[in-house]
């Protein structure tokens, strides 16, 4: 049996720290969890916390090498723990995102914590440095504008449910830069073990699209200018998987009936990307209860994590 999810992932990985527009900044890292900046005319935006406060605070001099600006929002896509956790690192003055997904901290966010270092152990540098849960300041629904000055703005939209229940994406529309969080990954495998595949393969896809960024920074894998591409990759992992599950839960069949299928239908094109033999477990899991008409993902713990991966994973 293969080491479980992540966990025999211990080979550091080579972060790039990219310009893709004045004063816009995305480390990226070869599949780990990307994080970005953006500056204002007296302040600095940042997008995703990473996964502790130690992670965070070498992220944070790399930048200090380019701008001292103070750094006034920190930004989180989403809820998930190795996107979080860093948060203290930033001393921002307002933490922002979705309602929901402050509502997801408060519900499941200790559970998320202990599931996510169990998986990705290698992302939880020092773990002691992280003080406890992070609780968004500033939260809304649909759209959130800040003023950069000088006539910028960044927006921050909710698109629909995708990979979680309180996606946001950042949106420069001058320059047309998208931070997508996990909602398009580009050459990463995506994760979508608390998605809602429907609605994100479909209306949430559609929106993103619509946007029409020229610079799309995915939640892993490289800053890409093949925006088309990266959505279009992203939408058919979730098609297949709807295929290949939802031909199995039609017709009677098992969980492992239906995840050896989701594998050998996706393993061709997305087998060798990032997280590809971690994530497929616990998509199929979520997609096969999405089926079976569970509205909200159940939540994951470290042992019901355990309890997935050896049913499938074997
Ligand atoms: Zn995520």
């Amino acid at each position: 049996m293969p080491a479980f999810a992540s966990s025999g992932d211990l080979e550091e990985k080579q972060q790039t720290l990219e310009i893709v527009g004045d004063g816009v900044y995305a480390l990226t890292a070869e599949g780990d969890p990307n994080v970005g900046a953006i500056e204002a005319d007296d302040f600095l935006v940042c997008f995703e916390a990473m996964a502790t406060p130690t992670a965070a605070r070498q992220w944070l001099a790399r930048l200090r090498e380019h701008t001292d600006k103070p750094i006034r929002y920190l930004v989180l896509s989403h809820y998930h723990a190795v996107r979080v956790l860093g948060a203290s690192a930033f001393g921002a003055d307002v933490i922002v995102s979705h309602a929901n997904t402050r509502a997801l901290i408060e519900e499941r966010g200790q559970q998320d914590w202990e599931s996510e270092y169990g998986r990705m152990p290698r992302l939880f540098k020092d773990p002691g440095s992280i003080p406890g849960l992070t609780l968004p300041t500033l939260t809304f629904t649909d759209r959130l504008a800040i003023d950069l000055g000088g006539g910028r703005f960044l927006e921050l939209h909710h698109l629909g449910r995708g990979h979680t229940e309180g996606d946001i994406v950042a949106w420069l529309p001058d320059e047309r830069i998208l931070f997508a969080g996990d909602l398009v990954e580009a050459r990463a495998a995506l994760y979508t073990g608390d998605a809602f595949h429907r609605e994100w393969s479909t209306t949430t896809l559609d929106r993103v699209a619509a946007l029409g960024a020229r610079t799309l920074i995915g939640g892993r894998g490289p800053v890409t200018r093949e925006v088309v591409a990266a959505i279009g990759q992203t939408r058919d992992f979730l098609e297949v998987m709807l295929r290949e599950v939802g031909a199995a839960h039609r017709r009677g069949g098992t969980l492992k009936e239906a995840f050896d299928a989701a594998h050998a239908a996706l393993a061709p094109r997305y087998g060798g990307w990032p997280i590809f033999e971690h994530c497929l477990p616990f998509n199929v899991s979520r997609l096969w209860d999405e089926l079976d008409g569970v509205e909200r993902p159940v939540i994951w713990t470290a042992e019901r994590d355990r309890a997935v991966w050896d049913l499938l994973q074997s």
